[in-house]
């Protein structure tokens, strides 16, 4: 890396970084969209597909479904939902009548879901009858102030022939309770004409998206993003490689319910009038397949995934020539794997660089070659990167230090729901911090060295210690809890866990790890419980996390 300097404004791009996306609501540019495209394609969902007029007829009904049940401006509207139909359906739907969307993992637990549901006050969530899904929406129900679920049929969404396998196998379990008031079909919902009125929104004052995330601290807590944070971050992402002619086949396996996705595969893909190639989950042969199938023109995805494509028997005879660009982001790409990925599908694979605080994306390196290997490339249009000190952002850090990254842009959120920003650690001067530390090159390409946030990055999902450790602390034989991430050559890392006991209750790491794993989400479960004598501990005695890492990788345990 050349000398670092404390700046990265996007002058590459044309307009660079004082680019200006005027402002505009989620939904205008929805509709604009479904003018423009009509009949043309927005959703293939394994071989059916969904035209632009049909998702807006779609986006509509549940709007006035939603009015009917007593939704209003402001509420906040749960999507528990895979990549299906649904989940473009109701995200608009909530969007047109002013509600907020608050996005739901659909691998958390109920324990996780209902601490969401309490803290972002959700009223309504969307669900599918799915086994994986519904117990829990219904646990969440029976357990937090959720008034009610609505409930999709993924077999009502598939193509036919698959459709009837599907309900062969699993029985739509919605049918079993179906006196229960709180409980709506999705296909009751939408019965109706969809003519209702809409509210006008205001895109730099309204909440699209409450997106819950780490933060720098750990705890979950919901960023902010208004209509214009979205919208602009699909524009900026639009602006890099311009699909004016709607030709893009975008593969959509990334999960809507994240960030990544939602700017790059739905609000992006939207504006531009492409098509989503939408699969529920991720699974190598059938994304494979899909690529081919649909002679996709664009994968955005996580390294874990490419990883797992790259390691596939199918591969050597599937066909990319339609393959244009796959963007990886979420989680360090190796720089091995993104050349043997290139060379084996002939098409090119580059990194970028984003967070929930930031709609998603805030860098990215160039689609048109010259990237740089190991960096997250330069920051979009419209968006400044800087470094500070890490002990005191307020400063530079000192000359030819990392420090950590800040940034500003249309992309930011406002803040984290119902927290206050009273300390300073989400903000500094107007930049978000984001708790990543890097070093900037004088091109302006960024590339991270470390971080300060309590994360572990699984693949490119995020998994946040203090949830663990809070959990380890209800088990009677628990003194002390710290959970942290270990090297994984899959994953790039996975969460281990180390206690110590209290003095009259034995337990083993064994029978704890058994304890613990059932009770979290399935990229949250530890790869094993070290049972130590003791913890690290800083100067004035509170568990250290910094010093237990420095040991174990030191140690190589
Ligand atoms: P999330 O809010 O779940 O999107 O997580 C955002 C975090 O993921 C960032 O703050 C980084 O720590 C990490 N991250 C995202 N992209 C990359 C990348 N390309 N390389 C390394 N870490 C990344």
């Amino acid at each position: 890396m050349t000398e670092a300097t404390p700046w990265a404004d996007s002058y590459r791009h044309p307009g660079g970084w004082d680019r200006t996306f005027p402002p505009a609501s989620m939904v205008d540019l929805f509709e604009e969209a479904a003018r423009r495209m009509g009949s043309a394609p927005l959703i293939d969902f394994l071989g059916r597909r969904y035209s632009y007029a049909e998702v807006l007829d779609g986006a509509n009904r549940v709007a006035c479904g939603l009015k009917a049940m007593g939704v209003a401006k402001g509420d906040r509207v749960g999507l528990h939902l895979p990549n299906t139909p649904h989940y473009l359906a109701a995200y608009y739907g909530a969007l047109k009548l002013g509600a907020t969307v608050v996005n739901f993992s659909p691998l958390y637990t109920a324990a996780e879901l209902s601490h969401q549901v309490e803290d972002s006050g959700t009223r309504v969530m969307f669900t599918l009858s799915a086994k994986a899904l519904l117990p829990t929406a219904l646990e969440v129900l029976e357990s937090s102030s959720l008034e009610r679920l609505v409930v999709g049929s993924v077999a009502g969404a598939l193509p036919p022939a698959k459709s009837i396998l599907y309900r062969l196998f699993k029985r739509s379990e919605v049918a079993e309770r179906p006196d229960d008031p709180r409980i709506t079909a999705f296909s009751t919902l939408i019965a109706n004409d969809g003519a209702c009125d809409h509210v006008p929104i205001d895109p730099e004052a309204d909440l699209a998206l409450i997106q819950y995330t780490g933060g720098t601290t750990g705890l979950p807590k919901g960023a902010m993003l208004t209509h214009q944070n979205l919208s602009a971050n699909a524009r900026q992402v639009d602006a890099l490689d311009p699909d004016p002619d709607g030709e893009d086949r975008i593969v959509g396996v990334l999960p809507l319910f994240h960030v990544f996705a939602n700017t790059c595969v739905l609000n992006r893909t939207v504006i531009s009038g492409g098509m989503i190639v939408l699969l529920p989950r991720f699974d190598a042969a059938v994304t494979l397949a899909a690529i081919e199938r649909t002679r996709a023109t664009a994968l955005p995805g996580v390294p874990t995934m490419y990883q797992a494509l790259m390691d596939h028997p199918k591969l050597a005879a599937t066909d990319f020539s339609s393959l244009r660009v796959c963007i990886s982001g979420g989680a360090p790409l190796p720089q091995e794997l993104k050349s043997r990925f290139e060379a084996l599908t002939q098409s090119i694979l580059i990194e970028g660089y984003g967070l929930s605080e930031s709609s998603g994306v805030v860098s990215t390196n160039p689609y048109e070659g010259g990237s740089k290997p190991g960096t997250i490339g330069q920051p979009i249009p419209a968006t400044r990167v800087k470094l500070v000190d890490k002990e005191d952002p307020t400063r530079p850090p000192a000359q030819g230090q990392p420090g950590e990254i800040v940034v500003k842009g249309p992309q930011i959120m406002q803040g984290y729901w119902n927290r206050p920003d009273t300390d300073g650690k989400t903000f500094v001067e107007g930049w978000l911090r984001t708790g990543d530390v890097g070093e900037i090159d004088e091109d302006g390409f960024i590339r991270i060295v470390d971080r300060l946030k309590d994360m572990i990055a699984v693949g490119g999902f995020k998994v946040f210690p203090s949830q663990i450790e809070t959990i380890l602390y209800a088990h009677p034989a628990v003194k002390e809890a710290l959970v942290i991430g270990i090297p994984d050559s899959y994953a790039g890392e996975r969460p281990r866990a180390y206690v110590t006991l209290n003095e009259d209750q034995p337990a083993d790491g064994k029978a704890l790890a058994a304890w613990l794993n059932p009770q979290l989400g399935k990229h949250e479960r530890v790869d094993s419980v070290v049972v130590r004598l003791t913890m690290p501990k800083t100067m004035i005695g509170k568990l250290s996390r910094k010093d237990l890492i420095a040991e174990v990788l030191n140690s190589n345990a």
